[in-house]
Order: structure tokens, then sequence, then C-alpha cells
């Protein structure tokens, strides 16, 4: 086994230089490099089919459809979200100059604890920006009821989520309206990009004017719009990309097989198993170090990996909350999330990709198992 390949968390999934070259040449030959081109029109419509969802718009990265959903909900007040995610959740609503409120999380799912949602709702309460995280589904129907008996909104950040179901469909359907990332780091990417799916041609329509400065034709702009669209280079990647996903996915899954036949038998390393009718996409493994029984700390485990040149990655740690801009928010204290702040200090996600070989997974299993 050679040592000293790095192994990392992720690798990116790379379409055929070959093919991406045949595209650009027909880019080259329109002359129409970004605007809702041919491209950006066509991977819409395939992203359509391949998620089951009614409507998308592409975006240029995974943040901006985050702020630009609860601008064209027209969300204000405060927002309850979850701690455990990535940064730009919270900062999607800061940016907005609405209030973000954290409501602990379900250790089951890592995603926000319905039981505690109603005792954060307030007068101000306006919407509910929960995270399907790792690609584990939210209880969506728990939250539906909690925002139809409250009126408020509900906005995912799915991120995690490209292509996951329940019970044949489609995650992104749940709420009002849900968001993609495309970055580089996960499942399926166009190097940045993202997405908004919504339900609805009118909605529709709105996040394509508010996508592009809110222009609703040559002269007329009907909303302060942002620019946040994606050019035709990374819409035709994007197109050569989601022909290879269903492949990579698969491979993920053989490596997630792999890994829990052998972790189940190690002492004080929790992990999920898959949920009784998901499609899940794999895009992430974490573990949860339990270190009086397994006899190491998470941070341990984490720097002896990075020794041996093995890159985990403790997402989420440190919590949102706890960063200067929020930890002075009455919904940061620790003693509001105690869950998020204990599974913060056990994670960490292993190397998860389509090209790990027998190999890499092998050096991986070596030091959790073997401690050293
Ligand atoms: C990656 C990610 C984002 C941001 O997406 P970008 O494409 O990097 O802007 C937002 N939320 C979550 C949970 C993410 O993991």
């Amino acid at each position: 086994m050679s040592e000293n390949k790095q192994i990392t968390v992720t690798a990116p999934l790379l379409p055929s230089l070959d093919d991406f070259n045949e595209l650009l040449k027909d880019i080259w030959q329109r002359k129409w490099i970004t605007n809702n081109g041919h491209y950006h029109k066509a991977l819409e419509q395939a992203l359509c089919e391949y998620l089951k969802v009614p409507y998308i718009s592409l975006f240029t990265n995974g943040t901006l459809p985050l702020i630009t959903a609860l601008q064209a909900l027209r969300v204000t007040g405060e927002v309850i979200t979850t701690p455990f995610s990535f940064v730009a959740t919270t900062h999607s609503i800061w940016w907005n100059g609405i209030k973000p409120v954290f409501v602990d999380i379900d250790e089951s799912n890592c995603g926000i604890d319905p039981d505690r949602i109603e005792a954060a709702i307030t007068p101000q309460t306006t919407a509910i920006m929960p995270v399907h995280c790792y690609g584990k589904p939210c209880d969506t129907k728990r939250i539906q009821e909690i925002a139809d008996k409250y009126g408020l909104k509900v906005i995912y950040d799915a991120a995690h989520a490209f292509g996951v179901e329940v019970n044949g469909e489609s995650v992104l359907n749940a709420g009002d309206m849900s968001t993609l990332s495309f970055h580089a780091t996960k499942v399926y990417n166009t190097i940045e990009g993202g997405a908004l799916v919504m339900h609805d041609e009118q909605m529709k329509r709105r996040i394509d004017y508010l996508k592009n400065f809110g222009f609703a034709g040559e002269t007329e702009v009907v909303a302060p719009g942002i620019n946040s669209k994606m050019d035709e280079m990374r819409a035709a990647y994007g197109l050569l990309s989601l022909n290879i996903v269903d492949d990579s996915i698969k491979a993920r899954q053989a490596v997630a097989v792999r890994y829990r036949e052998v972790l189940k038998d190690v002492k004080g390393i929790r992990f999920f198993d898959d949920m009784p009718g998901v499609k899940h996409n794999y895009s992430y493994f974490p573990i949860f170090v339990k270190a009086e029984e397994y006899g190491m700390t998470r941070d341990e485990l984490y720097f002896k990996m990075k020794e041996h040149n093995v890159l985990g990655r403790r997402y989420f740690y440190p919590l949102i909350s706890t960063f200067s801009t929020y930890r002075g928010l009455p919904s940061a204290a620790v003693e509001n999330l105690p869950v998020a702040t204990r599974i913060a200090n056990e994670v960490i996600c292993l190397p998860m990709h389509h090209e790990l070989s027998e190999d890499d997974l092998n050096r991986v299993i070596d030091i959790i198992v073997n401690k050293k």
C-alpha cells in the first residue's frame, strides 16, 4: 500500500475532456456564451427529468439560490434554521437582513429536530430553513404540518440532496422551494453552480427575473434582482456530468457498504444505515466517535488520519452558531443546542467519492480499526 498518496475526502466528478471540447466548439460556433443560452435551457430540462421535479432555475453557485429564495418569498423578521450546516445556510438569512433562530438537531438524521421548532416560533417568525444534512431527508411531513399551522414558508437547503428520493418522490419537491449546490466537492457538479427547485411556472418566472437583475424584458425591471446566472460552458459541462453521475453514485454506494461492513464491529463508532424507502446519493459518510467507548477522541482520530495522509473533514464543526457573527444571538447558546454541540464534537466525514480504490479503503479502515 502506498502510504504517501493523499486520500482526500472527495474528488470532483469530471466529464470526458474530449466530449467537453466538442461542446465548447459548438458554443464557439453559436457565439452565445451566457444569458439563458442553448445549453442553459438544455440542462434545466435534463435536470427536471433526472431529478423528477417540475421546474428548476440554474444559478452560478449554491449560495445565491438560498438568498434569492428568501427574496422571492418576501421572507422577513426571523427564520428558524439549523446550526449544523455549512455557513452559507445562515449567511443567506443574514444577507437578507433577517434574524436566524437556531434550533437543535435530531441525531437520527442530523437535521433540525421538528419537536423543537414550535418553541422557537415568535410573532416575527416567517419561515423555516432546514437542511437535508448529508443528503438524509428531513421529516418533511412534520415540518410542513408546523409550517401550515403557523403560516410559515419552508425553504430547504438541499445542497447535499441531489437525486435523493423518498418512496419514489424527489425530496426536492418538499416545502416552498429547495436549493441545490453544484460545487466541485458535491456529488454532481458544474465546477461552481447551483439551482432552485420550485413548484409552479409563476415562481419559475419570478426566480428567472431575480437572477437576472430583475429584468422582465428589454426595458422593464420588476424587482431589485441580482446577477446569479449560469454560463454556457458550465451548463454544457453539467449536461455531460449528468450522464455519468449514476455510475459515480453506484461507486459511492459500494464504498458505503464496505465501510459499514467493517465499522459495525468497531466499538464507539456510530454511522448511518440506509433509511427504508429512501434512494440515497451517498454524498458523505459521517462517523460519530464516542471517545470513551472507542478509546480515542474524535480529534485524536482525525489527526491520526492526517498523519497517514488520509484527509477526513469535520463536517460540521465548529457549529455555525459559534462563529463571531452569530454567537451573540440568544438561540446560539450552547444550552439551546446540546445535541448539535455534541455531534459537532463527534463527527468525521470519511473519504467518500467515486475513485477510491480497494487499497485506499483499506488504508482508511486500517487506521480506524487499529487506532495507529
Ligand atoms: C455547499 C453548500 C452550500 C453552498 O453551496 P456553494 O455552491 O458552495 O455556494 C450551501 N449549503 C450547504 C449545506 C452546502 O453544503
